[in-house]
């Protein structure tokens, strides 16, 4: 009884690459209405379900509402991209880096297939540069895009901070949609460049 199918691409996707622990941070970008973050809740123990594994903590950002969900801070009607946004991220985080940064985020489509790939690049890289700032060395990256031109500098400019940078196009994406995901796994750390 997820909110929606896209669980199943994280579902997937971790799957496959084991990426989600017990006690784990995770911020994620673009929650709403908030499968993935179910996902999340269940992967880490935020609630926390099983009191002997370590708790984990799941903060969503959307521009929509987000349903409460026990076990995630949920911030609804927040643009991810603005600095006010990320300081709220901050605040809850009290200091803690985060483990994983997931982004699901996309605009909403005009149809014109440059503009929509463009603007879904400029959310990813201010995924991606939230994540440098505030992640632990190790950490992890998952971030959806929409194929286009410049899909492979954002990519390239990933393999300069993570170890293990893969593109992954989960089953349940739709094979006719330019939707994929770029996974980045142990992160460097900002100053071991
Ligand atoms: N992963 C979600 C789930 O499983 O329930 C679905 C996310 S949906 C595909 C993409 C979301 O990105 C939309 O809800 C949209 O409002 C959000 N979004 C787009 N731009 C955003 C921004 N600048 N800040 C926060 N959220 C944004």
């Amino acid at each position: 009884q997820y909110r929606a199918r896209s669980a199943f691409k994280l579902c997937e996707i971790d799957e496959r690459y084991k990426l989600l622990h017990p006690g784990q941070v995770v911020v994620e970008c673009g929650a709403s209405p908030g499968a993935w973050t179910q996902v999340a809740v269940e992967a880490v123990n935020s609630l926390p379900k099983d009191e002997k594994q370590n708790q984990g903590l799941v903060i969503g950002v959307d521009l929509l509402t987000i349903h409460p969900l026990p076990g995630a801070t949920l911030m609804g009607g927040r643009d991810f991209t603005l600095p006010k946004t990320q300081q709220l991220i901050l605040d809850v985080l009290q200091g803690r880096k985060i483990d994983v940064v997931l982004s699901d985020m996309a605009p909403n489509a005009t149809g014109s297939k440059y503009l929509d790939h463009d603007s879904i690049i400029t959310l990813a890289y201010s995924a991606l540069r939230f994540a440098l700032q505030h992640s632990n060395k190790g950490a992890i990256f998952l971030c959806k895009i929409w194929d286009g031109q410049k899909s492979e500098q954002f990519i390239k400019d990933m393999r300069r901070f993570y170890n293990i940078v893969k593109e992954v196009k989960p089953p349940a994406s739709r094979s006719d949609s330019t939707e994929k995901f770029v996974l980045g796994k142990n992160f460097y750390g900002l100053d071991e460049r």
